[in-house]
Parts: structure tokens; sequence; C-alpha cells
């Protein structure tokens, strides 16, 4: 295992103009890396880094990480979270999402390899499919219908951890986040995941949409936690999949109520049909990240709403209405 300290190393975030790459972005250079963020901005925005338009420790640069990429100068790590990540974006970003973790992660591979950087791949607990095992640990091999509407995210992914996992067989120092649920402030307006989408619903005083009979389950990490598990990932040298995320499950119908209650919302709850393989149940176990990271996460989900709710009651109501 190769550590390495994040005061004065210059860091590629790919993905940064996105939900979780805005947050990471700040964290990083809050360390004292010097960060160069690169997004296409597909789902992301440039108001998401706002708070480093004028940082000194900040570049962005426009561009996407599946066309032919050369990097000029020194780099350390290269943190690649380019992709659609939401259902609804995949879904209606398909080949695209296909490309980011293909072709995506091939020259994110090539660039660490040359540049003798460590590669972190930002992958997903999706690679578990609708998983067979309960908790799901790392080792367990997954569930997925290679063919289904979801594989243009879920295989994207399996196909970039076999890169990261090659890469690393060459001689890259790489690691693997198998991000679970994450949630926080800054989740695009348009967001179809779960969290996003009943806080919308409810301040909007529309019905909040359960999917089946919601007996489907999530356990949802707050953002801030989700990215110091990365940030202590990326740190540690460890290069085997560590999954990163909240071990509180909750179903789907008590999300809904919960948010509601939050919200201060009278809004009624409804039944609709269940996406095509959406995931029965899923939990982390995260002894590989309690133990070789020291990570655990810290925020309740009451706070976690709180917080999520407050950023997303900001936006106009020109911008809500338009949803
Ligand atoms: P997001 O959609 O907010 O961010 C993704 C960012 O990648 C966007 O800014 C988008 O514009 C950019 N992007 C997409 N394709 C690109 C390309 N070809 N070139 C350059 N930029 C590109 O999603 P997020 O929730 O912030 O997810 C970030 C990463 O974390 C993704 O890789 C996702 O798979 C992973 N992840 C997230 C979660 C979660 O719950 N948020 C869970 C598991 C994994």
């Amino acid at each position: 295992m190769t550590s390495f300290d994040l005061a004065g190393a210059r860091v590629l975030v790919t993905g940064a103009a996105g939900f979780v790459g805005s947050h990471l972005c700040e964290r990083l250079i809050a360390a004292g890396a010097a960060v160069v963020g690169v997004d296409n901005l597909s789902t992301g925005r440039m108001d998401n880094l706002r708070g480093l338009a004028d940082h000194g420790s900040f570049d962005f640069e426009h561009r996407d990480v599946t066309m032919p990429f050369r990097f000029p100068g020194r780099l350390d790590a290269i943190l690649h979270l380019a992709s659609p990540a939401a259902p609804g974006d995949y879904l209606a970003q398909p080949l695209a999402t296909l490309r980011a973790g293909s072709v995506g992660t091939l020259n994110m591979a090539e660039t660490a390899r040359v540049k003798d950087a460590t590669l972190l791949l930002a992958s997903t607990s999706e690679v578990y499919g609708d998983p067979l095992e309960h908790p799901q640990t790392e080792s367990y091999l997954g569930n997925v219908n290679p063919i289904g509407p979801r594989s243009v995210y879920d295989e994207a992914k399996r196909f970039a951890e076999a890169v990261t996992a090659q890469a690393g067989r060459d001689g890259v120092k790489t690691a693997i986040a198998r991000i679970f649920n994450t949630y926080g402030p800054r989740m695009s307006e348009r967001d179809s995941r779960v969290v996003p989408t009943f806080i919308r619903q409810a301040c909007l005083g529309l019905p909040l949409t359960v999917a089946g009979d919601g007996s489907q389950t999530r356990s949802l990490c707050f953002v801030d936690d989700t990215v110091d598990g990365l940030v202590r990932l990326l740190t540690s040298g460890h290069t085997a999949p560590v999954n990163i995320g909240g071990t509180t499950e909750v179903t789907v119908l008590d999300l809904a109520h919960l948010i509601r209650r939050a919200c201060g919302s009278s809004s009624p709850v409804i039944f609709v049909d269940l996406p095509q393989d959406d995931p029965h149940r899923r939990r982390p176990d995260i002894t590989t990240a309690r133990t070789i990271l020291g990570w655990t996460p810290k925020t309740g989900l009451p706070e976690g709403l709180a917080r999520t709710i407050a950023c997303q009651r900001d936006r106009t109501p020109a911008q809500a209405v338009a949803l």
C-alpha cells in the first residue's frame, strides 16, 4: 500500500460540477490540494462550483472525458466521477453513460499511468444489481441484468471497475469506491433519485409517488460523509473495492412519510409502477471502510434531510414549477 498526502497534491476531479463532485472539490482544496475540475456539464452545472470560482487552488475545464484526453503538467491523483448517475439521466443518455464508464475510464486509467497518478473510481452499489446477498459485502459478485434498461449504468460501472482493476495489475495505483445512495444539498432540481423527487413533490404540494408498495429499502448516506469516505480511501493506498454508504435501512414508503413531515407538506402518497430491475433491498456491509479507513457515516437522516430540504427550497419558484 502506498498512501499519499493531499497537502500540495495536484488532483483531477472528473464530474466536478456534479452533486458529489462539487462537494469533493471543496473538501480536497480544504485539505491543501490544488484541484482541476473537468466536466462536460451534461448533468452538472457551474452553479455547484460557485464557491470555488475565484479560488486560487481551483481550475475548471469544460471537457468530455470520453474524448481523446491529454493533460498537461503534473498530476498526483484522478478521482473519476464523470457519469450520468440518476436513473432519469442515464436512461435519457444511455450511450453517453456507457461511454463515460468505458471510454472515459480507459482514458482516465491511461492518464493515471502516464502521470504516475493514483486513480480513484467512483463506482456504485449498482454493481450488485438486485442483490441476492444482504447486506452486500465487497466480495458479493452481484445480480445484474446485463440487457435491462438499467444495465447502461450498472454494466458501464462494472466495466469501469474491470478497467481500474486491470490498471492496478499493470502497476497503476488504484482505488474503487462502491458508493451507495448519497443525498444532500446541490442535487439537481430535476434529479429523479428518491430523496430529491420526494422533496420536490412535497414542496410543490404534489402527490409523493412511491414505486411498487414502497417496501423496497434504501440505505442513505449524507454527501459530507460520502466525500469523507472518498478522501480517506484516496489517501489510504487501499486498492480493493470499498463500500461507502449508510447502514440505516429505510423503506421507500417510510422515507416518503419522513420527507413529507419534514417539509410540513400535506401532499398525499400514491403508488406507481415499480421500474424494471429496481433493487428490492440495499444495505452496505461497511466493515472494510470501518476497519481500513476508520470511516463511518456521522450524519443522521433527520439532520441530513433538513439540510437537503433547506437547499432545495432555496430554488426559485420558476425553476421548481418548470419541473
Ligand atoms: P451528477 O450527475 O450530479 O454528477 C455527474 C457529473 O459528471 C455531472 O456534473 C456531469 O455533467 C458529469 N459528466 C457526465 N458525463 C461526463 C463526461 N463524459 N465527461 C465529463 N463530465 C461528465 O451525479 P452524482 O450523484 O454527483 O454522481 C457522481 C459520481 O458518483 C458518478 O460517477 C456516480 O455514478 C457515482 N455515484 C453516485 C451515487 C449517488 O448516490 N449520488 C451513488 C453511487 C455512485
